[in-house]
């Protein structure tokens, strides 16, 4: 009676597990659960398999060698995984846990972070569609929209407004840092005083840095004098800006300042980009400032990024965790080896000697197997005896 002789037959379908009797291709019905003192811990369970007519056999052979533990019915559903999932155990510990919550906390954060940038797109979206239904509608005459240069609705930017009366030059200003496509220069301010009496801000256009005296434009191109006609686009005031500007000029469309310096009241809330106005002015006018692009920004991309750093932690845990298994696996195949030697010291030749010997190989083998499966690059192609060996591990020889 060897060990090879209670070895299955080679054409086992793995996926049924069949009775460990040689030459016997019966379905197992019974699991045999033996311990071998000699090299096992006490707890070790081993496991052979047993169709109802051979139960009674291996039962016996492992009775003899006082290696028999305990017969129960095969539960179907055994997976092969399970080594693996010991492998895992550690997650439930004190310290992986908590290296998983830091894992979710940060993905909360970074899912957070995603939907405020989608938030800034939803406001971009919002501004183009204001631009698109506000910019190029029929203007309004002064008399309907006073109240909107005195205090701005944002729906109402960039609307259109028909203005009626006359520009102020003397109280012109220039607003410094205004640069318009790249191009460094100045914005140039002029208040007009309408048909009604009040005095709004327009705004006229852009003009480069100027060549002969830094810190001005070379030139400040004079509105049309006396009565005109001015469409103008309305635009928020500004906010008040610290630093400060030389005389003749403003750090910033903020309005209120702006009215410090005058000697008359005017509407604070908006002021008038120049659309066009007519007469024509005898001194080329400033540049026109460009229509907003219809530009989304990177909101959608910044949110998208968020969510990978999001998953990225989980990756991040995940390999972790593989590398901890790993080292595991590599710690117990060399336990196992060392075991294996072992029981080649045991000189014995009997039977159970045999087993207990073979048993120790097997286990280094598979656990050598395990911690392989994590560098599978190389892996080598199997040899015939550990092909034999997977198929009693299929059949649940564990
Ligand atoms: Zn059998």
């Amino acid at each position: 009676m060897s060990l090879f002789s209670l070895l299955p037959g080679d054409s086992a379908a793995p996926e049924t597990p069949i009775c460990s009797r040689k030459g016997c291709h019966g379905a197992a019905q019974w699991r045999l659960l033996w311990n071998n003192p000699k090299i096992h811990t006490p707890e070790r369970r081993k496991v052979w398999l047993a169709c109802g007519e051979h139960r009674e056999w291996l039962e016996d052979y492992l009775r003899t060698r006082l290696l028999w533990r305990e017969t129960l019915p095969l539960q179907r559903d055994r997976s092969r995984r399970g080594g693996d999932r010991l492998m895992y155990r550690f997650l439930v510990s004190r310290r992986w846990l908590t290296y998983f919550v830091l894992a979710i906390i940060f993905a909360i954060a970074c899912v957070l972070l995603s939907r405020w940038q989608m938030s800034r797109l939803d406001e971009a979206k919002a501004n183009i569609d204001l631009v698109t239904r506000n910019y190029d509608a029929t203007p309004v005459p002064f008399a309907q929209t006073a109240g909107d240069f005195a205090s701005l609705p944002a729906g109402d930017e960039w609307k259109q407004v028909e203005l009626h009366g006359s520009y102020n030059v003397a109280d012109t200003r220039v607003v410094r840092n205004r640069p318009n496509n790249g191009q460094p220069g100045y914005e140039v301010v002029v208040p007009f005083r309408t048909d009604a009496g009040q005095t709004v801000i327009v705004d006229r256009g852009w003009l480069p840095i100027g060549n002969k005296e830094q810190g001005r434009p070379d030139a400040v191109p004079n509105p049309p004098a006396g009565e005109a006609t001015v469409v103008v686009r309305l635009r928020p005031s500004e906010p008040t800006l610290d630093r400060g500007a030389p005389e003749g000029q403003l750090a910033s469309i903020d309005l209120p300042t702006y009215a410090q310096q005058l000697g008359y009241p005017i509407l604070t809330g908006a002021y008038g980009m120049m659309a066009s106005e007519n007469p024509a002015p005898a001194q080329t006018a400033p540049a026109a400032l460009p229509k907003p692009q219809p530009d989304e920004g990177m909101h959608l991309s910044y949110a998208l990024q968020w969510l990978a750093f999001a998953v990225l932690m989980f990756v991040g845990f995940g390999y972790a965790a593989r590398q901890q298994a790993r080292n595991a696996a590599i710690d117990a195949a060399a336990e196992a080896a060392e075991a294996a030697v072992e029981a080649e010291a045991g000189t014995a030749h009997d039977d159970a000697a045999r087993l207990a010997r073979e048993d120790a190989h097997r286990a280094a083998r598979e656990a050598a197997e395990r911690a392989a499966r994590f560098a599978p690059r190389k892996k080598r192609r199997p040899t015939a005896e550990e092909e034999e060996d997977a198929i009693l591990d299929a059949q649940g020889f564990h």
